[in-house]
């Protein structure tokens, strides 16, 4: 079982060095249990509903990437943040086709990517930006009805579809495992990940890398890590609880698909 943690706010430059020490040792453990070296593993700290004050003391404690959900929090928050040369930022929530225009902007990377319709107007976007972008392919792993993602069996003909977009750079896959205080549950959406991603590998455009296996948070990283994460997302164990409960990021009742799929 999933033990249910408590996180402590960090509210100084301390705190925050503290919580990232702890997390990268968690990180280090899990790599090493399984023969991996740790720089194999990104840690991408999420930072989202943390105001501008607190995301400044975890920059100075060494974060220098950080993954928000909301598109237009996002974008608030690098518009007052630009002064932080070189603070990086990941959008990994659902994307709605009226705020592309501002991931095209600032995003340095898009990891929630499961629309043709969003990649041909994301990648017109970067063009008339002069941009690039990094970008992972989402996939629900876990069946459930409320999560964003591909099927599993549709991702192989979705990144045939990828090479069309020049300025969209495929990097990988990534998902959000079952909520569930059953480790093995949660295992099994990882486990399925990277078997897929080890099938796409032999099967994928040649300028699609699949290299990349986004995987992970708070509660269930170091599962991710042993089934081969290459990128955790983690927010709570770094900045402490969210007042909001999940249902808010991850709704029960997923909005009706914008676009034929
Ligand atoms: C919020 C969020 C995370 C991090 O969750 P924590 O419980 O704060 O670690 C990871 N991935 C996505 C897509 C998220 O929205």
């Amino acid at each position: 079982m999933i033990d249910e943690p408590i996180y402590p706010q960090a509210n100084t430059v301390e705190d925050f060095e503290r919580t990232l020490a702890a997390v990268r040792r968690r990180i280090a453990d899990a790599c090493h249990r399984v023969g991996r070296d740790s720089v194999e593993v990104r840690l991408l700290p999420v930072s989202k509903t943390v105001d501008e004050g607190r995301i400044r003391l975890a920059f100075a404690a060494g974060c220098r990437w950080l993954g928000e959900n909301k598109v237009q929090e996002a974008h608030r928050k690098w518009k007052a943040m630009t002064d932080l040369q070189d603070l990086r930022w990941s959008v990994i929530g659902h994307l709605q086709a009226n705020k592309v225009k501002l991931v095209a902007r600032f995003a340095d990377e898009f990891q929630a990517l499961d629309s043709l319709h969003v990649a041909e107007m994301l990648d017109r976007r970067l063009q008339a930006e002069g941009r690039a972008l990094d970008v992972f392919v989402q996939v629900n792993t876990s069946g459930e009805a409320t999560k964003y993602g591909l099927h599993p069996n549709d991702v192989q003909a979705f990144i045939w579809q990828l090479p069309a977009f020049n300025s969209l750079r495929v990097r990988g896959l990534m998902t959000l495992a079952r909520l569930s205080p059953e480790a093995e549950r949660v295992r099994q959406c990882f486990v399925l990940l990277h078997n897929l991603r080890n099938r796409l590998r032999q099967e994928a455009p040649s300028c699609v890398s699949m290299d990349e296996l986004s995987m992970g948070m708070s509660s269930d990283f170091e599962i991710a890590i042993e089934e081969g994460a290459t990128v955790v997302r983690i927010g709570q164990a770094i900045f402490g609880a969210r007042a909001l409960p999940d249902s808010y990021y991850w709704p029960t009742q997923k909005t009706e698909p914008e676009f034929p799929k």
